[in-house]
């Protein structure tokens, strides 16, 4: 937790805030080892980001002062078209999206997704905003990523797409693509990541036919979990 992230029922006043949860008040204590006067760096969900300087510390609450006066970092101006990823794999991956400041998720369905993962628990609003919260805490970030689901490939292609993916340069990441993946784009950026069985050609067609090029990182097919990071730090 390199940031103590704040929630509006946190706040007992405009500048004070009391903690009493165990997973933050325990990481307070037992990790920061903080006491009395000691300052940690602290941020307000979706808003600023500041200091926190600690006024009172027990074993069931911790009471901060707090000055949020910064701005939280940029954000990576990038849409990103995921194939719904196994549910183990899903957590994390929302984790490292939110680290990685991903500005706009869509999960979708493809056809090579098994169905069951679309039960998965781990979908549930609450779910996705702690993955996210815990993303936020190491970057720390206050803004979580945009999420959306579209579990049906075909409308959300043709029909919502093009107006999400709008004066974004569109890439589609594909292992057996010819044009390797480009360096460095300076424009917003829509990039489509599939399933682990892969894109089919037909899905492929469709996010073609709406303006997407497929793209490379090289021979080695690799796990969402890599090609993600890996893929965004090439374009960003
Ligand atoms: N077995 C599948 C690979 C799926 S890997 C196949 O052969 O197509 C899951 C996703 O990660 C891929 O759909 C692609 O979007 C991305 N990916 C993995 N390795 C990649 C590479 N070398 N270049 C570009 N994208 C890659």
């Amino acid at each position: 937790m390199n940031l103590i992230l704040l929630d509006g029922g946190d706040f007992v006043d405009d500048d004070r805030v009391r903690l009493t949860d165990p997973r933050r008040t325990k990481h307070i204590r037992s990790v920061h080892r903080a006491q009395v006067g000691d300052r940690l760096v602290v941020g307000r969900l979706g808003g600023a980001i500041g200091q926190g300087t600690v006024e009172e510390i027990g074993p069931a609450a911790v009471a901060l002062r707090v000055t949020l006066d910064q701005p939280p970092p940029p954000r990576a101006p990038v849409l990103l078209v995921l194939a719904l990823p196994r549910p183990k794999a899903l957590r994390r991956i929302l984790q490292h999206l939110a680290t990685l400041g991903v500005d706009q998720i869509v999960l979708v369905n493809a056809y090579r997704v098994e169905k069951s993962f679309w039960s998965s628990p781990l979908l549930s609003d609450d779910a996705i905003a702690a993955a996210f919260r815990l993303g936020l805490e190491q970057a720390r970030d206050t803004i979580a990523p945009k999420l959306q689901q579209a579990r049906r490939f075909k409308p959300f292609v043709q029909d919502s797409l093009p107006a999400l993916a709008a004066g974004r340069r569109c890439l589609l990441a594909h292992p057996h693509a010819e044009a390797p993946c480009p360096r460095g784009v300076p424009e917003p950026i829509a990039l489509a990541v599939g399933p682990e069985g892969g894109w089919i050609d037909y899905e492929r067609g469709l996010l073609e036919a709406a303006g997407f090029t497929t793209v490379s990182l090289g021979p080695r097919i690799l796990r969402t979990e890599s090609a993600l990071p890996t893929l965004l730090g090439r374009l960003l």
